[in-house]
């Protein structure tokens, strides 16, 4: 059993030649409104590849919320921890691709905010009978902190992707068991820049000194940096694709990994399953409708 706490947020997708610079407008195409959020985006990416997953989040009051818990339901996901906050808007990211598949991110967290230790505290049981508990950095820190608490005194295990990048503290890192930022998360927990392996490697076992057992920094198309406390680290290569954004690579990567892990999977075969998943969701627009369900991810594997 899976808990996945985070955040939802309505995705406003804009392609453009270039990032509008300050005063400039520019005129763009492919104008859509998709489901993302990192909390969605790795609950939609568990429940697509099979997992039993639980998703503790918020929603507004408002039409959009309300269709993306039924979505959320529809992706396999159990919903009834997914509370709708009344004269709350729902969260917003307001996303602009340019031609080269890069993005960048303005985001209103709404009802995201209000995911406080109390209402926590109404659904904690939940995560006292999971197996894994996966959070990312858009909740609240101080709800991220007390759930990765009832985790670790229940024998729950913490997988974190630490996203968006941000500093945090040794009191909610020693919780964490298992631990996925990518290049520039990595360097903001550590102060260490990852440019190559040598950077990773240090990286890694910085994290590894905080007490964390697993540390996996995602690389991009060159997959992960992979290391378990003790031993040495190494890359595991992701699978070569044409990307047409990378939007909700990581997200798919990591909601695709617990999947595995609570499958049984040992850490280098889970690791090419989210590679397999995450290669899939970065040949295709957009967060969630970029996700793929476990046919796609098996039939991928096949290949
Ligand atoms: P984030 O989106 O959080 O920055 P990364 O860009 O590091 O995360 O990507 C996460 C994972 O997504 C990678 O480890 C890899 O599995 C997959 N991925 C990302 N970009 C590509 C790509 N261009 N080709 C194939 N896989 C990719």
């Amino acid at each position: 059993k899976l808990v996945v706490l985070g955040s939802i947020n309505a995705d406003h997708i804009l392609n453009v030649k270039h990032f509008p610079q300050p005063g400039e407008t520019v005129r763009g195409d492919h104008y859509q409104v998709a489901f993302g959020g990192k909390g969605a985006n790795q609950a939609v990416a568990a429940g697509r590849s099979g997992a039993d997953i639980t998703f503790i989040a918020c929603v507004g009051d408002d039409d959009i919320g309300a269709s993306i818990k039924k979505q959320l339901f529809l992706d396999n996901i159990k919903t009834e921890c997914i509370d709708a906050i009344e004269g709350e808007t729902t969260g917003v990211a307001l996303i602009y691709v340019n031609q080269q598949g890069e993005n960048t991110i303005g985001i209103n967290a709404g009802a995201n905010a209000r995911l406080t230790k109390e209402r926590l505290a109404q659904y904690q049981q939940k995560i006292v009978e999971a197996d894994a508990l996966l959070m990312q950095l858009e909740s609240p820190i101080e709800t991220v902190q007390m759930a990765a608490e009832i985790a670790k005194r229940n024998n729950t295990k913490v997988i974190l992707n630490p996203a968006p990048a941000q500093s945090l503290p040794d009191s909610l890192l020693s919780l964490v068991d298992i631990i996925t930022p990518n290049e520039t998360e990595a360097e903001h927990l550590t102060g260490i820049a990852v440019n190559d392996n040598q950077g990773a490697q240090d990286a890694a076992e910085a994290l590894h000194q905080k007490g964390i057992s697993k540390v996996m920094i995602t690389l991009g198309s060159r997959g992960v940096w992979y290391s378990e406390k003790g031993s040495e680290g190494k890359i595991i290569s992701a699978f070569r694709v044409k990307a047409v954004d990378t939007i909700a690579a990581g997200d798919t990567f990591n909601g695709a990994y617990v999947t595995a892990l609570l499958e049984g999977k040992a850490d280098e075969e889970a690791i090419i399953f989210a590679h397999a998943a995450a290669a899939i969701a970065v040949t295709r627009p957009g967060a969630q409708p970029s996700v793929p369900w476990r046919k796609e991810i098996d039939q991928f594997l096949t290949q």
